[in-house]
């Protein structure tokens, strides 16, 4: 799926670039002029890439033309197709494009305003709820962002409101459910708007100096231009569309698909029970660790595009959400001890995936002085050099959960998934679907950020690789 590498060149000089070949040619002299020329470009163009540049822009391409529809088909299947692919397939086949387009809703004025409130709302806690002072990591040029955590408490106040907003009766949820092709709809569009909005805003007026142009829209468009961009000098856009907007709407989702259900039928059932709480701890795990989440690759190393921003904005509340928009028309009776069984294994899968990211953090955070698994760490000292020529160490942990593999908190990831889908049981593939694609996702990540780490830390990379050989699956893969 990707293209793009961030490369930390051989001959010292830190640069994100989009790439090319596996292999980085050395030119300094060359790179030294270009850096020194343009200071404010953390990005630049090379001439080759991972795969065909044919290859790349035709992936690039097919995904910011086929996602959007995909959206739309997944909603029309689980909501008006019995989750059946088999049934929009031979509706499509007989009604063709037309029938694609009448089923595709038009945003209306009530699916814009629930956009609105809700995106107002997040913002405003965003801005509003006190919270600590956090340092994200030092950015590629250097840079050390800071943010304000109040993920928690937005969290918390956003659930609180919704949850009584519904019970005394001032609005309900069931509304977005029924009017869940329209928002969606709203959303693409609104979404692409936003996204072109980012990339003006790239070009005009970046936040920081990390921020820089391949020299190519379409590449500017979907990786984004700028790393942390910013309304003012406090309003992150990439929290709010990752993590207050897209984040939190699972919850919110999770709960109105478990709300329609209640007021459908009278009651909740027990598979809607076990994918809603399952979906809630994630998400819960998520807002408690969202500090943590500054430092991973969808803040500290992607920029704010299409893929980023439009996937947390559309991609997030529909396709992550779908078990349980399934789930709403299809209530299925696990009895007491199925459902047991699977809940007990969904949160220990959270909380493995959790301690994982946990372990690394706490580790990084303390300089390596810390306890993992009540032992001493075991470690590698890795030092690298940035754009600026400062040579600087990072610590390698190799014991705990990462002396199991490279990515090994993938698997309780992708586990986990599983289990808030199974209570579907198998009559149909496509709430599955998630899963699939998160296990897609998260193997091309980790090849991304393998690749990434190699070229950062080389020589200290192999050791780490020499010393935990597997990448994902601990003796398989
Ligand atoms: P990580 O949190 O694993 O961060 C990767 C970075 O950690 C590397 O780039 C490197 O950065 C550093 N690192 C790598 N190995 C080590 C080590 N042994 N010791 C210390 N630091 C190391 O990556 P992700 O952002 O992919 O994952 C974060 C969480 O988000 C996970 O729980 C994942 O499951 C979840 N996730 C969920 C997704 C979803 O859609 N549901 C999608 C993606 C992630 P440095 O340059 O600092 O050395």
């Amino acid at each position: 799926m990707s293209d793009i590498l961030f490369i930390y060149t051989s001959n010292g000089l830190h640069k994100e670039r989009f790439i090319i070949s596996i292999e980085v040619k050395q030119r300094p002299k060359r790179r030294e002029q270009r850096l020194r020329s343009d200071q404010k470009m953390a990005a630049a163009p090379e001439t080759k890439t991972v795969h065909s540049p044919a290859l790349t822009y035709f992936s690039m391409l097919s995904l910011l033309s086929l996602c959007p529809p995909f959206v739309i088909l997944l909603w029309y299947t689980m909501v008006n197709a019995d989750g059946s692919v088999a049934q929009t397939w031979n509706y499509l086949k007989q009604h063709g494009l037309q029938g694609f387009i009448d089923i595709w809703p038009r945003p209306t004025a009530i699916a814009w305003k629930i956009i609105f409130v809700y995106g107002a709302f997040e913002a405003a806690l965003q801005l509003l709820l006190p919270g600590k002072r956090v340092e994200g990591p030092i950015s590629p040029t250097g840079n050390r962002p800071v943010y304000k955590a109040n993920g928690m408490a937005a969290y918390f106040v956003t659930l609180v409101t919704y949850i009584s907003l519904w019970w005394f009766e001032i609005f309900n949820p069931t509304v977005v459910y029924d009017h869940l092709g329209e928002i969606y709809s709203a959303l693409i569009f609104g979404s692409l708007i936003f996204c072109v909005f980012l990339y003006i805003k790239g070009h005009v007026a970046p936040s920081s100096t990390d921020s820089g142009s391949s020299g190519n829209f379409i590449i500017d468009f979907y990786w984004g231009m700028e790393l942390y961009p910013r309304i003012g000098k406090n309003f992150d856009i990439k929290v709010f569309t990752n993590c207050r907007f897209g984040m939190m709407s699972w919850a919110v989702l999770a709960v109105t698909y478990c709300i329609k259900q209640y007021e459908l039928n009278g009651k909740v059932s027990d598979s809607m029970l076990v994918n809603t709480t399952l979906m809630l701890v994630y998400v819960t795990k998520f807002f408690w660790w969202e500090a943590g989440y500054w430092n991973t690759m969808d803040i500290a190393h992607d920029r704010a595009g299409f893929y980023i921003c439009w996937g947390c904005l559309v991609w997030v509340p529909s396709v992550y959400t779908s078990p349980g928009m399934y789930l709403v028309n299809h209530p299925v009776n696990l009895g007491m001890q199925l459902a047991l069984y699977i809940l007990v294994a969904g949160v220990l899968c959270i909380y493995i995936n959790y301690d994982c990211d946990r372990q690394r953090q706490e580790f990084r955070r303390t300089n390596g002085k810390c306890k993992i698994w009540g032992k001493a760490p075991s470690k590698i000292e890795a030092t690298y050099t940035t754009t600026s020529g400062e040579t600087k160490t990072s610590l390698l942990l190799t014991s705990g959960w990462w002396c199991l593999a490279r990515h090994f908190h993938y698997v309780p990831e992708i586990l986990a998934a599983f289990f808030w889908t199974v209570p579907a049981l198998f009559n149909h593939f496509l709430p599955y679907f998630y899963v699939v694609f998160l296990t897609i996702l998260l193997f091309d990540r980790a090849k991304r950020d393998d690749d990434r780490c190699r070229s950062k830390y080389g020589k200290y990379w192999k050791l780490y690789c020499n010393k935990v050989p597997y990448k994902i699956v601990p003796g398989i893969y």
